[in-house]
């Protein structure tokens, strides 16, 4: 791998686990500065200490991406550590309950909203104010195929991701005159620790079935889009949703 973002700084939110472990390791690698920010204080330092092992440089941050403030302290933490942001994955999310929409408690409907699609508004909000000092940067979001899918049971989660969609593309049309580019990325069923602690064996395998290419697909499948569309390869490339899905969508 080409060392393209030596010299870069970069966030990674839900950066312990799963696909952000894999865009913070790949982050590193490719030479950027990588703030793995995450829920889980351990997993965080977990990557991290991968990210060094491997001669690169990374910082752990806790947080809990649902609280404003603590997004803004995380941008913050960031341009204090690198003198400046160039580059954010913002991907942390949960599943959610699975039960249709009539049955969601009001409680449980605002908490999915709250992590999955409210934190990435405060997150964008505090970086693109961060990267217009430095004359521009590169975001991706992470949506998945529920971005423009719906899926039985998930009616929260499905709301969040079709609502990142339409955010990725308004900060797109805002912000690309000025150097930002942000994007949003479509996975289809990922085996993360996601999938595999909420989902049995049998639901697993229904999701298999749904896939044309016959298997899930591998957090690095997702990162090498996600470094594609945060370089510079993909300059004229903004506002717009990237699936990466074994065809799952195609159907
Ligand atoms: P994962 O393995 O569960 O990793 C997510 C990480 O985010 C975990 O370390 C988790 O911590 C952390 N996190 C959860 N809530 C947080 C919060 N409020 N603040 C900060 N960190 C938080 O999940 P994943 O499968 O890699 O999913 C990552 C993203 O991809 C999510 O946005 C998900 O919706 C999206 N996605 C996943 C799939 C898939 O099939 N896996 C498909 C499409 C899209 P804890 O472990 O402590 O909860």
């Amino acid at each position: 791998m080409t060392r393209e973002f030596e010299d870069r700084a970069s966030i990674v939110t839900g950066g312990g686990s799963g696909i952000g472990e894999a865009c913070a390791l790949h982050l590193a690698e490719a030479g950027s500065r990588v703030v793995v920010a995450d829920m889980n204080l351990d997993a965080a330092r977990r990557v991290v200490d991968m990210i060094a092992a491997k001669g690169g440089h990374g910082s752990a941050f806790r947080i809990d991406v649902s609280d404003p403030g603590a997004v803004k302290a995380m941008v913050d933490y960031t341009v204090d550590s690198y003198g400046r942001l160039d580059c954010a994955v913002n991907n942390a999310g949960i599943g959610g309950p699975l039960k249709p929409l009539a049955d969601y408690e009001i409680d449980e409907w605002k908490h999915v909203l709250d992590v999955d699609l409210n934190s990435v508004f405060y997150c964008m909000k505090y970086e693109i104010q961060a990267m217009l000092k430095t004359g521009g940067g590169s975001i991706v979001n992470m949506s998945s195929i529920l971005g423009t899918n719906g899926f039985a049971n998930a009616p929260a989660y499905v709301a969040s991701k079709h609502a990142l969609v339409g955010m990725t593309k308004n900060a797109g049309i805002e912000y690309s005159a000025q150097g930002i580019r942000v994007n949003a990325v479509g996975p289809g069923f990922i085996k993360t620790p996601l999938i595999e602690n909420s989902l049995d064996a049998a639901m697993q395998d229904f999701l298999v079935g749904k896939h044309p290419i016959g298997r899930l697909g591998r957090p690095e499948e997702v990162a090498a889009l996600v470094l594609f569309l945060l370089s510079d390869k993909a300059s004229f490339i903004t506002g717009s949703y990237h699936l990466v899905d074994g065809a799952y969508s195609a159907q």
